[in-house]
């Protein structure tokens, strides 16, 4: 039975989740990296316990009922509770317009952003419930789950989906004592971004329109989960959280 605080980070392997745990670890947390990419996994693991953190990476692909039931089943077992998870595991689609794209990377795309929120909600909700009264759930959303796009139609709606959900499940998980909040990052500087925006002109064109005048990073995006993690948010919930340099305030 683990003292410390158990922080399930799903897609703790880079950027924003790799930021985050980093944060966690740092405030004397444990720290599992539920990652399908195991070489990334280690890597965090290993940094945070260079710091003298408390890390472990276990293997998920969230998107995957049995992998997620297993992961969960696995990380309770082992320490007894789990306090806190972020969904942060997440895949871009091809830039395509609807009528284009590609059905198989539509429900790619649903599956790890949107499915895999929802697997990892149900089973590890379902072990928080048992816990007494206790649980902080965040979901990393997007600031594009409140607008449309020209060719991003799968990525955003899943996002969208995202928020919504979020909702719903704050409200059936509340009478266990389980707070669910959602986080909508603007554009934010991790290797999920560097494809996108190395296209000529790509970059420069998206800061232009970020009133602060630059990308976040993924420590910014950190920050407020671990506020949503903790007792300062204790009757937040059911909130969705817009981190992106006033993007959406225009
Ligand atoms: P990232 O650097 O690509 O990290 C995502 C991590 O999730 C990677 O380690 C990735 O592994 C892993 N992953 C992918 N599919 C998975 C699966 N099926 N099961 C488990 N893990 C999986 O991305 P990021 O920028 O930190 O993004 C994190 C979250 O923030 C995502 O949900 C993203 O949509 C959201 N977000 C990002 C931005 C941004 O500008 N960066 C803005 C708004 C929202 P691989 O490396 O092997 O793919």
């Amino acid at each position: 039975m683990s003292q410390k605080r158990v922080i399930l980070i799903t897609g703790g392997g880079s950027g924003i989740g790799r930021a985050t745990a980093r944060k966690f670890s740092a405030a004397g947390e444990h720290v599992v990296i539920a990652d399908i990419n195991e070489s990334s996994g280690y890597r965090v693991v290993n940094e945070i316990k260079s710091a003298n953190g408390d890390a472990e990476y276990v293997s998920v692909d969230v998107a995957n009922d049995q992998s997620v039931v297993a992961m969960a089943n696995e990380v309770n077992d082992r320490h007894g509770h789990i306090d806190v998870l972020v969904n942060c595991a997440g895949i871009l689609q091809n830039i395509s317009k609807a009528e284009d794209m590609d059905l198989e990377e539509h429900d790619r795309v649903w599956a790890v952003n949107y499915r895999g929120t929802y697997l990892c909600c149900q089973s590890i909700g379902t072990i928080m419930s048992k816990q007494t009264q206790s649980g902080s759930i965040v979901n990393i959303s997007s600031m594009c789950a409140m607008f449309g796009s020209p060719t991003n139609t799968a990525y955003h709606a899943a996002k969208g989906a995202i928020r919504s959900f979020t909702k719903s499940a704050a409200i059936q998980y509340a009478h266990e004592g389980i707070r669910v909040n959602s986080i909508h990052p603007g554009y934010t500087e991790t290797p999920f971004t560097i494809a996108p925006f190395s296209l000529p002109g790509a970059l420069e064109s998206r800061v232009s329109k970020i009133p602060l005048g630059r990308l976040a990073s993924a420590e910014e995006i950190a920050n407020p989960v671990l506020y949503l993690a903790c007792e300062d948010s204790s009757y937040v919930t059911g909130a969705e959280l817009v981190v992106d340099g006033g993007f959406l305030a225009q």
